[in-house]
C-alpha cells in the first residue's frame, strides 16, 4: 500500500508559500476543518465568509483563536494569501476566485490541503449517485473488520478536521466533483466512480464533458500501485476510459457481463475476481435492495477486498447494513399505502432508480430546483407506474409540460405538508407515495435533509 511522507512540504504542489497565510473561503464544515488543520500546521489562518457563519462553526473558530470575518470578503487581506482553500459551494466563476487565480495564488480544495498531512490509505468515492451509500458501506465493512478507519469528505466531519484530530489508518472519502475541481496532487490509493450522469451542469457551463472531466480527476494522479473501481455498464465511464489514460489498475464491476477482472454476477452470486476468483455472496441476502444498491455493494466489496478484508466480513456487513436516511427510506405504511422518502434524489438518474424499484402504482412527489434536467429518460417508467404527480417546487412548468400527456392527475403544491396531504387523498391501498424530487431543494427548503425531514413529519402527522 502506498504511504506518503508526513508533513510533505506544501510547496511541492506549486503552492507559492510554505506555512504562510492560508485564507479559507467559506466557513462551513470543510472550511472550518481546514482552518483548524492549517493552524495546527503553522499557517497564519484567515477565514472569510460572505454569508453569516453558523453559530456552531463560529464557536469552533473562536475556541481555536482563528481570525474570521462574515458578511463580506475583505479583498486586500484575501489577495495577500499564499494559498486559498475554497469551499466547494463557491463557484470557480466567482469574481474573487478569478482574481486570485489571475494573481497566481493557488486555490485548492480541502481534500488537497488535508491529504498533504496524512499517511492514511485513502479510499476516494465519487460519482453522480451512490457516493454516500457506497462510502457508508465501505466504512461499515472496514469497521467490522476492526480497522482504524475515518469517514469524511462530503459526509460527516470534514476530512481536514479528522486529519488534525485523529490518526486513522484508512480514510474513506466521499468526493463531489467540486472537491475534485480543487485538487493538484491528491491521489487516492483506491478510487471508486459509481456512475456518471448529468448533474450540476449549471456549475459546468452546461457542458456534460466538463463535469465528466471533473469526476475523472479522481484518477489523474494515481500510479500503477493504485486502483480504479468503476461501473463497467456505464457507457459514459467506458467511453472516457477508451479515449483517456489512467495508470491505475482497472477493476470494473458489472451486473450485465462476466468480467475478466473485477466484480460480476454469476447465477445471482456476486463474484470477485482479482488474482483469485471467489464467490462472495448471493444477492438475495443484501440488506439494500434495488439494482443501484447492488452496484454500490459491488464497488464497496471490491475496494474492501483490496484492503484484505475477509469475504465473510464483507458478506456479513452487506447483510446487516442499515440504509442511509433520505435514500429510499421507508417511512410509514398508512392504510396500506407505503410512504417513501427519497429526498436525496436530486437528479434524474437517482429518481430513475427509485421509480424502477418502488412498487406501482406510485403517487410521485417531484420538483424543486432543476439543475438542467431532461425528464424524458423517466418517461417509460412514469407511463407504466405513476398514477399521479404532485409537484413540490416553485416552478413546475417543465414537469407539467413533460408529463401532462401521460399522467392524468398533476397537482402543484408549495410545501411538504400540503404535498403529503394531497398524496394522502389520492393514494389508495397498495399504492406507494414516493418523494423522489429529481431536483435540488433550495426553492422551498434549506437542503435535502430539511425536505426529507419535513416530508417525514407530515407523514407521521397524518
Ligand atoms: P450521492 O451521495 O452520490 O448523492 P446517495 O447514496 O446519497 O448518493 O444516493 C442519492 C440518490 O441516488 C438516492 O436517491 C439513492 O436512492 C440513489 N442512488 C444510490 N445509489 C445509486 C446508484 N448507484 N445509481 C443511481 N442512483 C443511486
Amino acid at each position: 500500500m502506498k504511504k506518503k511522507n508526513e508533513n510533505i512540504d506544501i510547496k511541492k504542489s506549486s503552492f507559492k508559500g510554505n506555512r504562510g497565510l492560508l485564507v479559507v473561503l467559506g466557513a462551513g464544515e470543510s472550511g472550518v476543518g481546514t482552518a483548524i488543520l492549517g493552524k495546527q500546521k503553522g499557517y497564519e489562518v484567515f477565514v472569510s465568509d460572505q454569508g453569516i457563519i453558523a453559530e456552531k462553526y463560529k464557536k469552533v473558530l473562536l475556541n481555536n483563536d482563528i481570525l474570521f470575518e462574515e458578511g463580506k470578503h475583505t479583498e486586500s487581506k484575501i489577495l495577500d494569501a499564499d494559498v486559498v482553500m475554497k469551499s466547494p459551494g463557491i463557484p470557480e466563476e466567482a469574481p474573487l476566485v478569478k482574481q486570485l487565480k489571475s494573481k497566481g495564488i493557488p486555490v485548492i480544495s480541502e481534500i488537497e490541503f488535508a491529504s498533504k498531512y496524512t499517511n492514511a490509505v485513502i479510499v476516494g468515492i465519487t460519482g453522480s449517485n451512490g457516493k454516500t451509500t457506497t462510502t457508508m458501506l465501505v466504512n461499515h465493512i472496514l469497521k467490522k473488520a476492526k480497522l482504524h478507519v475515518g469517514m469524511g469528505g462530503n459526509i460527516g466531519k470534514s476530512f481536514a478536521q479528522q486529519v488534525a484530530e485523529n490518526r486513522f489508518d484508512i480514510q474513506v472519502l466521499e468526493l463531489s466533483s467540486f472537491q475534485l475541481d480543487g485538487i493538484v496532487d491528491f491521489a487516492p490509493h483506491i478510487a471508486i466512480i459509481t456512475n456518471i450522469t448529468p448533474d450540476h451542469l449549471d456549475r459546468y457551463d452546461y457542458k456534460f464533458e466538463n463535469y465528466i472531466h471533473s469526476k475523472f480527476r479522481i484518477t489523474e494522479n494515481q500510479t500503477e500501485n493504485d486502483f480504479l473501481i468503476y461501473d463497467y455498464d456505464d457507457a459514459v465511464i467506458s467511453d472516457w476510459l477508451k479515449n483517456n489514460k489512467t495508470k491505475a489498475t482497472l477493476l470494473p464491476f458489472s451486473i450485465e457481463k462476466e468480467l475478466e477482472q473485477g466484480v460480476y454476477l454469476k447465477n445471482e452470486n456476486i463474484i470477485i475476481k482479482y488474482k483469485t476468483e471467489e464467490t462472495l455472496m448471493n444477492i438475495s441476502t443484501l440488506a439494500l435492495k434495488g439494482k443501484h444498491n447492488l452496484k454500490n455493494a459491488m464497488g464497496a466489496s471490491m475496494s474492501t477486498s483490496l484492503l484484505n478484508v475477509r469475504n465473510v466480513t464483507i458478506r456479513e456487513s452487506l447483510e446487516d447494513f442499515e440504509g442511509a436516511e433520505h435514500r429510499l427510506e421507508m417511512v410509514l405504511k398508512i392504510n396500506g399505502v407505503q410512504y417513501i422518502n427519497d429526498s436525496k434524489a436530486t437528479n434524474v438518474n437517482a429518481t430513475f432508480y427509485a421509480l424502477g424499484c418502488v412498487k406501482a402504482p406510485i403517487v410521485w412527489i417531484v420538483g424543486g430546483v432543476d439543475k438542467g434536467n431532461d425528464y424524458l429518460d423517466l418517461m417509460p417508467m412514469v407511463r407504466e407506474k405513476v398514477k399521479a404527480i404532485i409537484c413540490l417546487g416553485l416552478d413546475n412548468q417543465k414537469i407539467i409540460q413533460t408529463f401532462s400527456n401521460v399522467v392524468d392527475l398533476i397537482v402543484e403544491t408549495a410545501g411538504a405538508e400540503e404535498a403529503v396531504k394531497v398524496a394522502y387523498k389520492i393514494a389508495e391501498k397498495g399504492d406507494s407515495v414516493l418523494l423522489s424530487p429529481a431536483c435540488a431543494s433550495f426553492d422551498l427548503f434549506e437542503n435535502y435533509e430539511d425536505r426529507g425531514n419535513k416530508f417525514k413529519e407530515a407523514v407521521r402527522a397524518l
